[in-house]
Parts: C-alpha cells; sequence; structure tokens
C-alpha cells in the first residue's frame, strides 16, 4: 500500500506557529522539485521572516529563470529551523546533504510529496500520489489554506506541473491538474516561457552525448535500453540532463512497452531512468534496485559496473513486461 495521507490542517498550523522554515528537495533537482520549492518559499516569504530553501549543488541554469531561483542556497553549514518542509523527495536519502543538516536541526518535518514509493518519514504527511507533480500537491495545499497565489508563486508551481507531466501527456493528468494550470497561468505563469526553458530545451552538448551512445540501443522482449558510458560523458557539464529527453524519446518507440537508460555515473555506479507505457509499472524494479518513482517514471542508482548491472535489471524489466498490459485508453 503506498502512503496517501494529506494532513492540510495539520500542516498549516506548523507554518503558522513556525518562526523559522527551511525548505529542501531531491537532488539532481528537475523541474519539479525546484518548482515546487520555490512554489513554497514564494508563498512562505509572505508568512515567515526566515525561511530558507536549499537543494545540493544550487538550482540548474535551465530553471535559473524562476523568480527567487537565486534564493536557493547549494549547501547549509548553518541554521536551525522551527520547520523543515521537504517536497518532491520520496525518502529522506534523497534530499542530500542539505537534507541531513535540515534534519539534524529542525524541530518538526512536513514530508510533501506525490510518489507512490514514499517511505512515510517526517512528521506531518502531506502526499498525494495521485497527481502528477509535487507542485499540484502544493497548490492543493494553498488552496485548503485559503493563501492568496500570485505571479510568483504561480510561475514555479505551473514549471512544476508542466515538466513532470511532459507537457500535460502523462496518464495521471486529471481534469483538476488543467484547472490547476488554468489558474496559474490567469496569475501570470507563461506557459510558453515554461515550455521554451524547460521540455523545448537542452544544450548540443546533450545531443553530442546522444550521439555516441545512440549505437547502443537494443530493444528485446519489449524493453528498449541504451547506455552512456564514461566516455561518451567527455567534457560534459550538464550531466543531469543527458539521460533525461533520450529515455523519453525511447519510450515513444511503438514496440517498447518499456525504455531505459543505463548512465554510467563512476566507474562501479551506474544510474537507472526508466519510462515505462501505461499499464506497465517500472516503479517496483526502482525500489528492488534501492530507487524509487511512479508507475511510469522511475530511477535508482546501483552499485556496479555496467555490464553486472545490465544483466541484474533487464530480466526484471522483461518480467515487468510480461506482467503488464498497455492501456491506453
Ligand atoms: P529520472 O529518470 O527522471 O531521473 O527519474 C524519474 C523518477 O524517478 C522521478 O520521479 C525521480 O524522483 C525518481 N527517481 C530517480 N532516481 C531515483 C533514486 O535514486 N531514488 C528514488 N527514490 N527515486 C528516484
Ligand atoms: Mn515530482
Amino acid at each position: 500500500m503506498s502512503l496517501n495521507q494529506t494532513n492540510w490542517t495539520e500542516a498549516t498550523q506548523a507554518v503558522e506557529a513556525a518562526q523559522s522554515i527551511l525548505i529542501v528537495t531531491h537532488v539532481s533537482p528537475d523541474g519539479d522539485a525546484i518548482g515546487s520549492a520555490l512554489g513554497l518559499y514564494n508563498m512562505l516569504i509572505k508568512k515567515c521572516s526566515s525561511v530558507a530553501v536549499a537543494v545540493d549543488g544550487g538550482v540548474p541554469d535551465f530553471l535559473s529563470f524562476l523568480p527567487h531561483a537565486d534564493h536557493i542556497q547549494s549547501v547549509l553549514t548553518s541554521g536551525a529551523w522551527d520547520l523543515m518542509i521537504s517536497t518532491d523527495a520520496s525518502d529522506e536519502d534523497r534530499t542530500g546533504q542539505v537534507g541531513e543538516y535540515g534534519r539534524a536541526h529542525s524541530k518538526t518535518i512536513i514530508n510533501l510529496d506525490h510518489h507512490a514509493t514514499n517511505t512515510g518519514f517526517g512528521d506531518i504527511y502531506v502526499v498525494n500520489p495521485e497527481v502528477a507533480s509535487a507542485a499540484e500537491v502544493v497548490y492543493q495545499w494553498w488552496k485548503q489554506a485559503n493563501y492568496a497565489l500570485d505571479r510568483d508563486v504561480a510561475q514555479p508551481l505551473l514549471t512544476g506541473i508542466v515538466t513532470d507531466t511532459l507537457g500535460f501527456r502523462t496518464s495521471n493528468v486529471k481534469p483538476a491538474t488543467m484547472a490547476a494550470a488554468q489558474e496559474l497561468m490567469s496569475l501570470g505563469a507563461s506557459l510558453t516561457q515554461i515550455t521554451a526553458m524547460t521540455l523545448d530545451s537542452r544544450p548540443y552538448e546533450v545531443v553530442d552525448v546522444w550521439k555516441r551512445a545512440m549505437p547502443s540501443i537494443e530493444l528485446h522482449d519489449g524493453v528498449i535500453s541504451a547506455n552512456i558510458t564514461l566516455a561518451d560523458q567527455e567534457n560534459v557539464d550538464d550531466r543531469e540532463r543527458m539521460e533525461y529527453g533520450l529515455v523519453g524519446w525511447l519510450r515513444q518507440v511503438d514496440e517498447a512497452m518499456i525504455a531505459i537508460v543505463f548512465t554510467e555515473d563512476k566507474p562501479d555506479q551506474v544510474k537507472l531512468s526508466m519510462r515505462s507505457k501505461r499499464g506497465f509499472d517500472v516503479s517496483q524494479v526502482a525500489l528492488t534496485m534501492g530507487g524509487g518513482g511512479h508507475q511510469q517514471a522511475s530511477g535508482a542508482t546501483v552499485q556496479g559496473s555496467l555490464e553486472e548491472v545490465r544483466a541484474k535489471v533487464m530480466p526484471l524489466l522483461v518480467t515487468a513486461v510480461k506482467e503488464g498490459k498497455l492501456d491506453i485508453v
């Protein structure tokens, strides 16, 4: 059973009572990690005089257009807080070093998330696995609390919704998601700017990596895979976005139900990025491998050589294809 618990009132009371608040999100932050964190931050700075937001390594360049992105700290070495809010992270480790520091120096922790694999850490749960993004959970919270939204809150929240739904295309997009997006746009969030800066943007160096990785593409038993080796990544700065677009593109292949990109992180460490068509579940494979995510989009970091990790993971994915049934109605 996945955790599905939204303690809005308790969470709002914790915010109202806090003299100081820390917001953290997951490492290797994506549009929803930063969007939901800034959607929280830009509202909470109006409620509380001491609010900090942090993620290991700071904000990625492609998300620096968001209001107050420059307020996001990349390390935490001092400070203590009444309340810490963790957003878009399904387990404690995902919040990295800033999360570890925050947990040791905060009195109460709100666990805000939308991952079905959420491990149930923290004191107050605002976890809704039925919505497509953590940003949508933040939106629901602000509506429950009756807080007035403005453009600075709307723009990051719409960014989280747009990026985690791949532009309103994932199966968990509901009429309520569209209604949230409509309100956020009417508050001044720019869908055009958001799509141009996120979904429709990548540096050439990423395409250069794909060029080198393409010969490794294989399709067997409904699973399409590619490898990005350390050699393929030479001279790349933007490592975070290397596998992201590639795995989504592989999932589009008609004969594939599941797509996976194996990215060598270090000589004996491999990152898995998995996507599936609706009806096929990659989150259980991610959990088995020590990661997490959603049925249709999951990931993990695994110790071992590329060959060893492939040998472990590929049979699990072939089984997941056999156990599933395409459901795109
Ligand atoms: P991506 O393939 O884009 O890195 O990740 C897809 C999904 O899986 C995201 O929802 C992300 O949060 C989750 N995910 C990726 N890597 C990990 C991991 O190492 N641990 C956990 N718990 N979730 C992960
Ligand atoms: Mn998310």
